[in-house]
Parts: C-alpha cells; structure tokens; sequence
C-alpha cells in the first residue's frame, strides 16, 4: 500500500475542498476504498473521511420518493420495514450483496462506486485499460467467463459487480450529488458511464463532488418488484446474471414493466425489449419467458460466456412470474 494522509472532514464544505484536491479519494464505510488501496488498485495521496458526517444517513419512506442517505448503512435498508414491504426488490438486492460484516459497513453511496472484479484488472500486473489507460485489454483473448454480453467495447468488456444498483435501475431513481458549483440530480441510468473513450472513468461524478442521496420515485409496482440473483455459490458471490423486475398489474394484465439486468452488463442495464414484451399482455409462463428472449436477443456472448444467454432468459422469466405474484 502507498502511503497516504489521512484527514476527518470537519464538515461537508472541508469534504468537498479537500476531495477536489489532486490525488484525493472519499472514505465512508471503507469496505470499497481500503480493499483497493490493499490491493495496489487504488493509491490515493490523501483519504477523506465523511463517513461520520452528520445528516447523510437518514432513510426516508413517506412522501413522494423514498430518499436513501449516501452514508446509510446497507444492512439499515434492507430491514427497513416499509422497503421490505413495499420495495421488496431494493431489499433483496441488498440481503443478497456481500455479507452480513460488510453490510453493516458499507454505505448505499459508496455501493454505487464499487469496481468491476475482472480478474485482469484485479491482479495488478495484467495489461487492463480500467487500471492502466492505454496498456489494452487482457479479457479480450483471455478468460471471459465473467465479462459482459452487453455495453463492452475494444477497449473493455468488464461487468458491474452491484446489486443494488441493478435494483435501483428497475425504478425511477436519482442520485443526489453536491460539488463545488452546487447540487444536482442525475438520472440513475446517467450516473454509470458506458465503456467508451476511458473505461478508467466509471462515473460522471466531477472532482470534488460527493453523493447525498439516491432518492426512487414511489410506485405501485414496487409492491409487486423481486431481485433474483444467480450466483456461484449460495452466499458471499457476486451475480453470475441477475434481473430486477417491477410490475404494475390489473389482474393477470401487464400494465407496466420495468426490467434491469446484472452479470452480464458494463453497468446497469435496462432492458425495454423484455418490457414491451410483457406490456398489455395477459402474464403467463410462456409471456414471460418471451421477455427473457427478448432481454436478451441483442446479448454479444464471448467464448466462455455464452451460457448466460439462456440462464439470463429463465432468470428473467422466473423474476416476472415470481413478481407478479406479490402483492395479491
Ligand atoms: Fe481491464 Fe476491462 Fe479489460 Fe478487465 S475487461 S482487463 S477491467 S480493460
């Protein structure tokens, strides 16, 4: 590890004036931050601390949209009564992230930063355009097991580890940020870059500034929303494929869909074809796998990837019929 200093922000004002500063990195929970800077993958001059700053952890159920603190714990909204109840998506995708340890600790904001875990880019010494700019891309010839089927280019193909985020894309969600020029609100499907020029640059967060809050539009379909993750191992995995869906029915009549997919994308991804398959249409096991096709009929697989392109279909299709079926 690099040396580094290490400074507790006094405030949100001294957070920001010391993030914007060349070589600085946020600390909150530290679950992402510290396991980087372990791994030579991150080697910030200086570490902020905010992780102890006040008014960032509520978490807000009433009202137009629920508002999510950047400093509130994963494990606090995943037993919030009103998500578990009524957002039953946004609290598995939390109950099935990490462990329990680490969702004591981590915070919904820093969740959203958390890197890929291509093994290329995670080993230090391969040629990765993520971690080097400019020294290529080993996943291209090499190991593909794991990369995306969807948003990857000649520059890289690495997946979006989250969970949460692939919940959060199923719904109308924002992130909530505050910078030197003063705040904004970015659309959740804005805030992950696609791979294009710089695949090093993740998000479209400036220098300086720092997430506040994810805030999700209140919707009838989150009653009747799940996130299904398909993974290696039953517990403490990342997402092989996984799908959040979230849908508005009258009777067994598709009114709404929302779909996201995980695994298998650069970040989180949408999925309108597999919606507009289900919209208006009477949900059956048939239907619904219709829009696992669809989800998945642009899909670009690999050599060792392939695999994903079926499962991801029956990962879909179970998710409709599991959602569905809430909330009758
Ligand atoms: Fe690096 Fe991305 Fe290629 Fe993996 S896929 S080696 S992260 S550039």
């Amino acid at each position: 590890m690099q040396p580094f200093t290490y400074h507790r922000a006094g405030s949100f004002d001294e957070a920001m004036r010391e993030a914007a500063r060349p070589g600085a990195a946020l600390l909150a929970g530290g679950t992402t931050m510290v396991d980087l800077m372990r791994g030579d993958l991150a080697a910030p001059s200086s570490l902020v601390d905010i992780g102890h700053l006040p008014g960032l952890s509520e978490i807000t159920t009433t009202g137009s949209a629920l508002r999510f603190g950047a400093l509130a714990r994963m494990a606090d909204a995943a037993e919030d009564p009103v998500v578990l109840r009524d957002y039953p998506a946004l609290a598995e995708s939390l109950q099935l992230a990490a462990s329990q340890q680490l969702r004591n600790a981590a915070t919904l904001g820093g969740n959203l930063l958390q890197r890929t875990r291509c093994v290329y880019f995670r080993n230090g010494v391969s040629a990765c355009n993520k971690r080097e700019p400019g020294s290529g891309c080993s996943a291209l010839d090499g190991e593909d097991r794991e990369m995306a089927l969807f948003g990857g280019s000649e520059r890289c193909i690495a997946t979006y580890p989250g969970d949460w985020g692939i919940a959060l894309a199923a719904f109308d969600t924002a992130v909530e940020v505050r910078g030197a020029t003063g705040t904004r609100s970015i659309p959740f499907a804005d805030f992950h870059r696609p791979y294009g020029e710089d695949p090093a640059v993740e998000t479209v967060l400036a220098p300086g500034e720092i997430i506040t809050a994810i805030t999700v539009q209140a919707t009838p379909a989150g009653r009747r929303s799940t996130y299904l993750k398909v993974r290696d191992r039953e517990s403490y995995a990342y997402a092989v494929v996984s799908a959040a869906v979230a849908l508005e029915m009258d009777g067994d009549i598709v009114r709404a869909a929302r779909i996201a997919l995980g695994g298998v994308a650069t970040k989180p991804w949408r999925a309108p074809e597999a919606e507009a398959a289900l919209v208006g249409r009477t949900l059956s096991e048939a239907v619904a796998l219709q829009a696992g096709e669809a989800a998945f009929a642009h899909a670009q697989p690999r050599r060792q990837n392939a695999f994903k392109v079926e499962l991801g279909r029956r990962v879909v299709a179970r998710a409709a019929m599991v959602a569905a079926a809430r909330g009758n």
